[in-house]
């Protein structure tokens, strides 16, 4: 493996872990949007460097701030969506 790409992302640590975090809720936007990709797509663990607990409960949260429209499914760069959710948008470039 010449070429890894895991390095790009630096040291896999949980953050939640770091955060000692317990739960994670969909009203915990906060901790969710370390999850979140600007694209609002939910971040791979080989990414993140989430741990399995942490993983599944954010994904879980996630789906279910989708659902209940806190955050939205997916943000088209070309359409102006109004964002509901002023805690997201520090991750947007
Ligand atoms: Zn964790």
């Amino acid at each position: 493996m010449a070429a890894d790409p895991k390095k790009k992302y630096g040291k896999k640590r949980c953050k939640y872990c770091e955060m000692k975090v317990d739960y994670i809720g969909y009203k915990d936007l906060d901790l969710i949007k370390y999850s979140l990709s600007e694209r609002y797509k939910i971040m791979p663990r080989r990414l993140t460097g989430t741990c399995k607990k942490h993983q599944d409960m954010v994904q879980k949260a996630i789906k279910r701030a989708r659902q209940v429209a806190l955050i939205p499914y997916v943000v088209d760069r070309h359409r102006v969506v109004e964002n509901p959710f002023d805690v997201i948008k520090p991750l947007k470039g």
